[in-house]
């Protein structure tokens, strides 16, 4: 099992960030409100995340470690409209092929929490009496230690923490309504205070973009039949931002979309020339019917039922918004 497995890590887990994602995910769909995430040497020492979720019990531990072991998908209408993040059952068993993996978990009925560890050839599930409360720690020690030749990809400490950095405030711009702590070497990098307050809001956009982001943007906030589209674009030199910050979400999820990219850069060049950098942090939220999500984990990619209403849709907000702001 352990080959199948590295090989499927091949696919999961490209470098440190790729983890961090697979394991917050993890804690979100557990219904996590709190999430704590604490990295040594870039994530290739350790990977610590712990969250306040569901927690999973003593008897399924063995099963959620190994290859396509999922909880999420249970029929064909759930895989039509997923909502959740993961759902493909090998995130765990492809991270422990490729490092030292350890789960350890308590639901809210239990009275013991169990830890469990998957070592060895075949990998079989170890577990062992543990303390913690309700929710799940889950460490990745020494990451491709068994695999030198992934292991040399890795790039600098501060690369690699530069990624999960980035897929960290990703998440964090999805879903304010989680807490979420990051450190380096035991030294505080980001906070996120969960809340739906517009002070709790523009905090958060703060920390990830910077203080003068909100005062050069313009909010975008529309809806037209099963379609909302919400958030801010901006010109990069009028919220003095020199990084590409393009975010985009579907249905809360990080999504990299050239349908959607087209259609912003459209209404860019047609305001504005093509020689600005579109910034822009946009929600687009439509019916899960209407969506196809790649399965493949690494690709963000989503297919739209009707792609020209979508594309013509955002182009036409953006457009609007973008000649208002001219005024
Ligand atoms: P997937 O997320 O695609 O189902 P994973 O390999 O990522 O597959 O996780 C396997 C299973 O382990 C999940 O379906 C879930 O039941 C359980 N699990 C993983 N992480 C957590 C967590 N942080 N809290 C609760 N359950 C978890
Ligand atoms: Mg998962």
């Amino acid at each position: 099992p352990r080959l199948a497995n590295q090989i499927a890590a091949g696919e999961v887990v490209e470098r440190p960030a790729s983890v961090v994602k697979e394991l917050l995910e993890n804690s979100l769909d557990a219904g996590a409100t709190r999430i704590q995430i604490d990295i040594a040497k870039g994530g290739h020492q350790l990977i610590k995340i712990r969250d306040n979720g569901t927690g999973v019990a003593k008897e399924e531990l063995t099963l959620a470690l190994s290859r396509h072991a999922t909880s999420k998908v249970s029929t064909l209408d759930d895989l039509e409209a997923i909502t959740s993040m993961g759902f493909r059952g090998e995130a765990l068993a492809s991270i422990s092929s490729v490092a030292r993996l350890s789960f350890t978990s308590r639901t809210a009925d239990q009275t013991e929490a169990w830890c469990a560890k998957a070592e060895g050839r075949e990998m079989e599930v170890q577990l062992s009496p543990a303390s913690h409360p309700q929710g799940t720690t889950v460490e990745v020690a020494d990451l491709f230690f068994n695999t030198p030749a992934r292991r040399r990809f890795l790039r600098t400490e501060k690369t690699e923490f530069t990624h999960i950095d980035e897929v960290v405030k990703r998440i964090a711009l999805a879903r304010k309504d989680v807490a979420i702590t990051l450190t380096h070497n035991g030294k505080p990098v980001r906070q996120f205070r969960s809340g739906d307050s517009e002070a709790a809001i523009s905090k958060r956009l703060q920390t990830v973009f910077g203080p003068s982001f909100l005062e050069g943007a313009i909010e975008v906030e529309s809806v037209h039949h099963d379609m909302h589209l919400r958030g801010w674009i901006a010109r990069p030199d009028s919220c003095r931002i020199t990084n590409d910050y393009q975010y985009c979400y579907v249905n809360g999820r990080v999504m990299r979309d050239k349908l959607i990219n087209h259609a912003i850069r459209q209404a860019y060049d047609e305001r504005l020339g093509s020689d600005l950098h579109p910034v822009f942090l946009l929600y687009f939220d439509i019916d899960p019917r209407q969506v196809d999500v790649n399965v493949h984990p690494a690709k963000h990619e989503v297919r739209f039922h009707q792609s020209r209403l979508v594309h013509d849709y955002i182009y036409q907000v953006l457009h609007q918004a973008l000649a208002t702001s001219m005024q």
